[in-house]
């Protein structure tokens, strides 16, 4: 099958890629000039595993090409796919004008039978508004073309796209027309999955609120573990046991149930209080929601107040060293980080020698922070002569250092770990875990 995907972020691309590494003929586009001349280049704008390798792989075998202009691309595919941005608007509530600029541009261009698919994140009913946007681009040209919308939201997760595009635990695939089903039916027989049982056909609301009921549903656990580990800290229990020990049971799972510094990232805080904004706009009361949402800034606020308050909040002569500055290992992305918040709230008490590495968020970093930290080459290099350590993300990496060379370079052998990336402490530190001891009394 022939499709367009528009928006080469995370999404765009690595779906794109799967597509086409599946078969397809894709056709990548993307407003940003600069990001599709690299791409045409080989030069790869995100960082995610094995996704360098598979871009080259489909463009030498001419199945993946890039363009800036949608309109020269509709006419020729079977599908356009949307995987645009839907950022947060100042409200809370997603801003959908990505999404509506492509809706606008398939209605002045298609000529014949043609679906649209939304991939990115939106709310209940856009797929309304989409129709009545291409429509009324149609009416404008006079032109009676048939066409369809669909819903296909996605459900990968950065660090592992590829492996999670390629076996999904489910496609979701909501439309009201036969037409559309067959279209997405075969886009998606590539896949070896491709039985009824992982696809979920549905109409377009129900798919449209999978989705945000889905990431919500993901927020929740978060949030509740980081309450339960908030208790454990003051009870002296353990949260990495209590975990284990709630995640055996078959009805709970033991997926989601690590406590940690809050969640980021660009998916669930914005889903989150997107799906809040929803429920408001059609009056409907969501304190559970709001809970998983206010439970988060808790959380990633505690972290850099248990930092203030072992510095009874002087923080001005303080040496800082941050090791993780993504939201989560395996990926670039800094958007809403609890690195971002940890800094912010250090800035605010005063810390000025603040150094940060992360295996590959650096360029990320470099571009959101600018001088405002020190970016270091390696973790030993960050510690060097540092008061406290503060980890923020559980790259591996993190786990097979020399820990004895570390404590030795330091000021003070002091660990604060936002992520429990040690399942013993370090031999020789003072070790503030989240959930574990009761940190605040230990000083
Ligand atoms: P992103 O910000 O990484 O990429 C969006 C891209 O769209 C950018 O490259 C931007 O230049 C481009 N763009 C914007 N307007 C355009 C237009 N009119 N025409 C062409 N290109 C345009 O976003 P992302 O993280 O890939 O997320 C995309 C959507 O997918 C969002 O709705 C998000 O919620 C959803 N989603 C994201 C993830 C994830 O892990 N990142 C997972 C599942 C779903």
């Amino acid at each position: 099958m022939k499709i367009a995907i528009v928006g080469t972020g995370y999404v765009g691309l690595i779906t794109g890629t799967v597509f086409a590494f599946l078969g397809n003929d894709v056709t990548c586009v993307d407003v940003d000039k600069k990001k599709i001349e690299n791409l045409v280049n080989g030069i790869i704008p995100i960082y995610e595993p094995g996704l360098d390798e598979m871009i080259k792989e489909c463009i030498i075998k001419g199945r993946l090409h890039f363009t800036t202009e949608l309109s020269t691309v509709v006419d020729s595919v079977n599908a356009v796919f949307s995987a645009v941005g839907t950022p947060p608007a100042k409200d809370g509530s997603a801003d959908l004008s990505y999404v509506y600029q492509v809706a606008k541009t398939f209605g002045e261009n298609i000529s014949h039978y043609n679906v649209f698919v939304t991939k990115s994140t939106v709310p209940v009913g856009t797929a309304d508004k989409v129709k009545e946007i291409i429509q009324k681009e149609l009416d404008k040209r006079e032109m009676n073309i048939d066409f369809d919308v669909v819903s296909n939201p996605e459900f990968l997760r950065e660090g592992s796209a590829i492996k999670d595009c390629l076996e999904p635990d489910r496609i979701v695939i909501g439309t009201e027309s036969e037409r559309a089903k067959e279209v997405m039916r075969k886009i998606y027989s590539c896949y070896y999955c491709t039985n009824d049982y992982s696809m979920v056909y549905t109409d377009l609301h129900s798919a449209e609120m999978i989705k945000y009921a889905s990431n919500s549903m993901l927020a929740t656990r978060i949030s509740f573990i980081n309450e339960i580990s908030r208790i454990c800290e003051q009870v002296g229990a353990d949260i990495d046991e209590v975990a284990k020990g709630v995640g055996m049971d078959t009805r709970i799972g033991k997926h989601f149930l690590n406590a940690g510094c809050g969640y980021g990232g660009s998916c669930f805080p914005k889903d989150v209080q997107a799906l809040i904004s929803t429920a408001k706009e059609n009056k409907c009361a969501v304190p559970l929601l709001e809970a998983v949402e206010n439970t988060n800034t808790i959380q990633k606020n505690l972290m850099y107040l248990k930092v203030c308050n072992y510095f009874r909040y002087r923080l001005d002569t303080a040496k800082i060293a941050i090791w993780g500055l993504s939201f989560k290992p395996d990926t670039d992305d800094m958007r809403q980080a609890p690195s971002l918040k940890v800094l912010s709230g250090l800035w605010e008490y005063g810390a000025k020698d603040i150094r940060v590495y992360d295996p590959v968020a650096m360029e990320e970093g470099k571009k959101i922070l600018g001088d405002a930290v020190k970016f270091c080459n390696n973790p030993y290099e960050t510690a060097e002569g540092a008061d406290v350590i503060i980890i923020l993300t559980e790259w591996k990496e993190f786990r097979m250092l020399d820990m004895d060379r570390i404590r030795k370079s330091m000021k003070k052998p002091v660990i604060f770990d936002g992520r429990n990336i040690y399942s013993v402490p370090p031999t020789g530190f003072e070790y503030y875990p989240i959930g574990k001891i009761d940190s605040y009394k230990m000083k």
